[in-house]
């Protein structure tokens, strides 16, 4: 069996190992370029490799292609396996058939990266042998190659999903769906729901899906469409049965007639959408037989990845936030949302179509200043000028830093929540966050 894997990033390269070890051909192309480190292992496994080019010979003769997520389906060489009739899936999917445990997969707009992490962390602490992958960390494929037994969690983007055909998780988690990415999917938001749904479209009765009941387009979906896992609902505003709801500022997640309650203030991320992300999180640990005081234990000692409301440092009374990674509106409302004190909001970046109403109330609110930070700020000042007076303008990270550390009193918030892709300034969200650490403690 040929194996051919487009895209020699950590998921190629991954599958790439997978695939050799049980038997197949493998080639991987990457129309860009290998890194060094992954061109070594790819020569130490004796594994054939091109860069820079896709040598259609060398693919189409494929008996499956296993696709990098941020290939587009559009790209000429997928178009044409296609046409070919070759089967073109993700490396979740190949990796399906060799795994012997099930999985916990999450998906959804924002929250994947917190809850993945979160949930990975209680069933560590509840003593399962859990392992982290996906979009996150080291390829899926690679640490099944090593060790197919293991429970694993998986944090799935849409694109991912869109390469499922078979792959299905005993577990599946929705977030939340907002747009997003929506020039992959012809600028139809009802196709990125159904996409997001994939991660359902093969669970039978014995498997679960846990969702954000307050969401709209997830309640619309299951209103109109059908799936076969148990539903498990969890939500801010109302009680559910077999869920997880709130009450008297305590979570009460509720599974098969086994109760847990655990005040909000103990867990140890803040915000609305993290009291969501617990939820899901402790619905999983609950179905996997974590006990309740692990469970309780593990979310308040959890350290949250980088740049998702990370506090940076206090300065002069000033308290410093870092929430580089909300890339759309729906994020920064949740870290608005989250704000205590008066904030000056330092935001901007590649507008993805954003519409600033539904921050309104909370700028009203809570923002004293805005910082602009991208290179077409239009926008944003014509959206908040009504309502905000100290509206400026900075054309580097070191600038808005200066400027909100001047326009910022005792007792103030600084936050970067920038509501917009990084690439304007910065190479990721990762670099805009790091630049924004970097240069508050210069302060
Ligand atoms: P993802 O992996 O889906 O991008 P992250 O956990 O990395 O999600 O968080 C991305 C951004 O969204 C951060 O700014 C974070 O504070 C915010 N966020 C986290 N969870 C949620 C949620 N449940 N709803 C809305 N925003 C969220």
């Amino acid at each position: 069996m040929r194996l051919v894997i487009l895209g020699g990033g950590e998921s190629g390269v991954g599958t790439a190992l997978l695939g050799k070890k049980e038997g197949y051909e493998v080639f991987v192309s990457d129309f860009g370029s290998i890194s060094e480190k992954y061109q070594q292992v790819l020569i130490q496994n004796e594994i054939d490799w091109e860069q820079q080019q896709h040598t259609e010979d060398k693919i189409v003769n494929a008996d499956v292609v296993v696709k990098s997520p941020g290939i587009p389906d559009k790209a000429p060489i997928v178009k044409k396996l296609r046409e070919k009739g070759v089967k073109v899936i993700s490396e979740i999917e190949f990796v399906y058939s060799f795994a012997k445990n099930t999985s916990v997969a999450i998906t959804g707009s924002n929250g994947k990266t917190t809850t993945t992490l979160l949930t990975y962390h209680l069933l560590k602490q509840g003593g399962l042998d859990v392992g982290l992958a996906g979009n996150i960390g080291e390829s899926y494929a690679k640490q099944v190659a090593v060790d197919p037994e293991k429970l694993f969690v998986l944090e799935l983007s849409s694109f991912q999903l869109d390469g499922n055909i078979n792959y299905k998780p005993h577990i599946a988690v929705i977030t939340n769906i907002s747009p997003d990415h929506l020039d992959r999917y012809d600028y139809k938001y009802e196709n990125y729901i159904a996409s997001k749904f994939r991660i359902t479209m093969n669970q039978t009765s014995e498997d679960y899906l846990i969702y954000d009941a307050d969401d709209q387009a997830i309640n619309n979906w299951l209103k109109n469409n059908k799936t076969k896992a148990q539903l498990v609902p969890f939500s801010l505003t109302k009680t559910v049965e077999n869920g997880a709801y709130l009450k008297d500022n305590n979570i009460i997640a509720m599974i098969n007639n086994e109760e847990i309650t655990i005040p909000v203030n103990e867990i140890a991320i803040e915000g609305k959408h993290n009291v969501k992300n617990a939820m899901a999180a402790t619905l999983v640990a609950q179905m996997m037989r974590v006990r309740k005081q692990t469970i309780r234990e593990s979310l308040s000692n959890f350290q949250n990845a980088e740049h998702r409301l990370e506090k940076v440092a206090k300065i002069n009374k000033v308290q410093y936030i870092n929430d580089s990674k909300a890339t759309n509106v729906n994020a920064t409302y949740f870290a608005l949302e989250s704000m205590t004190a008066p904030t000056v909001w330092i935001v901007g970046g590649i507008d993805k179509g954003n519409d600033y109403d539904e921050l309104m109330s909370f700028v009203h609110e809570k923002v004293k200043a805005i910082i602009c930070l991208g290179i077409d700020n239009t926008k944003i000042i014509n959206a908040f000028s009504p309502i905000i007076d100290v509206i400026v303008e900075a054309s580097s990270m070191q600038e808005a830093v200066k400027l909100a550390a001047s326009a910022a009193e005792e007792g103030d918030t600084v936050l970067l929540s920038p509501a917009c892709a990084s690439f304007d300034l910065f190479s990721s969200y990762e670099e805009r966050g790091t630049q924004f650490k970097n240069e508050v403690h210069k302060l």
